[in-house]
């Protein structure tokens, strides 16, 4: 297992059980709420833990999280899904990346791969050998370095070789798959372990008075929940994390301006593609999301750099079919709350915080949440130092993916936008610009022990929107030019020749029996 496996996959706890179970409310059925009610239900046996979900019909869920990183795989491992059946049921499709494209400059196109660069030689990293060869002017785009995006390109798609001298082995793989149809799968696993679902909307919030701990919830039927410990998964109005015990809410708005979002789904035109798109446009950007059955697509924008209606009326012109239902608008404040858990109520999902959508990371910082909720679950002592350690390590792990999407902003040369200028010039935070001045010296990615994206992921970025170290590691010198050429060029042709191999994606989900009802 590698350490993302550990830190991703949601452990067994650990605490010894007591002897009247731990009360649990998830307040929420969206995704958030039901991948927590799921997990919970998976490690806690009904002895240890009585879990109870409210959510309100009336109120809806937002239900746009459709495109996930490979993380997500982990997850569903944990609980036992059969991946056919999973896919089938969700209408879900193989996703080998995200295609960027107008980032750098208008007319660019870059693929971020789920998977590495190359192959190191002589002990050093492939990009290192590349830079060289680049700039000698020998060398061509990174891409046909990377099995996933040659992959993606030509519409193919079979699990990675477990082999792993195969260049078959080098990538992983995530799902883009219809959220509220993973909702209802979620569900339907959590309630077969005997997790109590209650429809109805909350209307008042009770807390002891002298700790201010949530005592109670009273639905509009005037039922009162009581519950010892409470999972927020309200979305974006966090009933409990903000409009009961007030957290507070660290905007991040000022580095990340998108704060609407218009989204719109439309029939599949032509084979569906295993990778996510996201185009760069004036004042945001669009993205598109294949499904067996449909497309997502979506249009962040500003708000100070565009109007609504000009931002609903760019989104549908560059639509490839005709909208399948009226586009919805979104309205959000990128950030997160200052404390995600206070006092008795831990919140995961919108209810904790927002970054939008551009590298598909909110269902992940769910995942991780749950996972760091099991690994600190309290008893009912509420020892502080689980919410405190638990604040720390999500509050790390918003700031990498933060900056990581500031990255695909101010890494631009774009200048054909008010938009664009503000983001190529503005001062972004001490942490993403350490990151960016170490790579440009010497090609080096900073490691940190949090943070989801490794070294693949920041150089798919940095290459791909043109910021290039002045030098690369010296030690590439140790191979002669001829030498250095020839392995790269073996490198390359291995890589074509194994994509060649591969079924097409609808071939593939056709073979494994991963294709939904309506897209048969
Ligand atoms: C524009 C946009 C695009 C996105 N795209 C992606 C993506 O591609 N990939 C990705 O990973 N994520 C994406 N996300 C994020 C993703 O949609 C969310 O992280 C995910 O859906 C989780 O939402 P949630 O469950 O926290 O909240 P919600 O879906 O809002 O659910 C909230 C729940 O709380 C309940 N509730 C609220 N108030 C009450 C009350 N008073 N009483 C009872 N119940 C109540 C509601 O009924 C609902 O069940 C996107 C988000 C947006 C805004």
């Amino acid at each position: 297992m590698t350490k993302s496996d550990v830190k991703n996959s949601f452990h067994q706890m650990h605490s010894a059980p007591e002897t009247t179970p731990l009360r649990i409310l998830i307040v929420g059925g969206g995704t958030a709420g039901w991948m927590t009610a799921a997990a919970l239900s998976r490690v806690l046996p009904p002895r240890v833990a009585q879990i109870r979900l409210v959510e309100s019909e009336a109120i809806g869920t937002v239900g746009v999280g459709e495109a996930t990183v490979p993380h997500i795989r982990f997850f569903n491992q944990r609980l036992g899904f059969d991946e056919a059946d999973f896919m089938a049921k969700t209408q879900a499709t193989f996703k080998l990346g995200i295609e960027f494209r107008n980032w750098g400059r208008v007319g660019d196109a870059y693929l971020h791969p789920f998977g590495a660069f190359g192959q190191n030689l002589i002990g050093v990293p492939f990009h290192q050998h590349w830079v060289r060869a680049h700039r000698a002017g020998r060398a061509g785009g990174i891409e046909h370095w990377s099995l996933p995006i040659l992959a993606a390109r030509a519409g193919k798609f079979a699990h990675p070789d477990p082999d792993l001298a195969s260049p078959l082995s080098t990538y992983s793989y995530a799902y883009q798959f219809d959220a509220t149809l993973y909702a209802a799968y979620l569900r339907a696993y959590a309630e077969a372990r005997s997790v109590q679902r209650t429809e109805g909307r909350i209307v008042d919030v009770r807390q002891n008075g002298e700790s201010g701990f949530v005592e109670t919830v009273t639905l509009e039927n005037g039922e009162h929940v009581a519950a010892d410990l409470f999972v927020d998964c309200s979305g974006f109005r966090g009933l409990l994390i903000e409009q009961t015990l007030q957290a507070g809410y660290e905007e991040w708005s000022h580095w990340l301006p998108c704060d609407r979002a218009w989204a719109a789904p439309c029939p599949t035109a032509g084979p569906v593609t295993p990778y996510t798109r996201a185009t760069a446009h004036t004042a945001g950007w669009f993205w598109r999301i294949p499904l067996q059955h449909r497309v997502g697509n979506g249009h962040v924008y500003s708000s100070r750099f565009t109007g609504d209606e000009q931002a609903r009326a760019d989104l549908l012109a560059q639509l490839e079919s005709e909208p399948a239902a009226e586009p919805k608008q979104l309205r959000f404040v990128t950030g997160k709350r200052r404390r995600q858990w206070s006092k008795n109520v831990v919140s995961i999902g919108l209810a904790s915080g927002f970054l939008e959508p551009l590298e598909s990371t909110s269902i992940h910082l769910i995942q991780l949440a749950i996972g760091y909720l099991i690994d600190y679950l309290p008893d009912r002592g509420f020892d502080p130092m689980n919410e405190t350690e638990f604040n720390r390590i999500m509050a790390l792990e918003y700031e990498r993916v933060r900056d990581f999407l500031i990255l695909h902003y101010h890494a631009t040369q774009r200048d054909d936008s008010p938009f664009w200028d503000y983001c190529r010039t503005m001062e972004i935070p001490d942490s993403l610009a350490y990151r960016m001045e170490l790579f440009r010296e010497r090609g080096v990615v900073a490691q940190y022990r949090e943070g989801m994206f490794l070294d693949a992921s920041w150089l798919a970025v940095f290459f791909g929107q043109n910021v290039l170290p002045q030098r690369y590691d010296p030690a590439s010198d140790r191979l002669a030019e001829h030498e250095l050429a020839d392995r790269m060029d073996r490198i390359r042709g291995d890589y074509a020749a194994a994509v060649q191999t591969l079924p097409s994606h609808d071939a593939f989900l056709q073979q494994i029996g991963a294709r939904g009802a309506a897209a048969r």
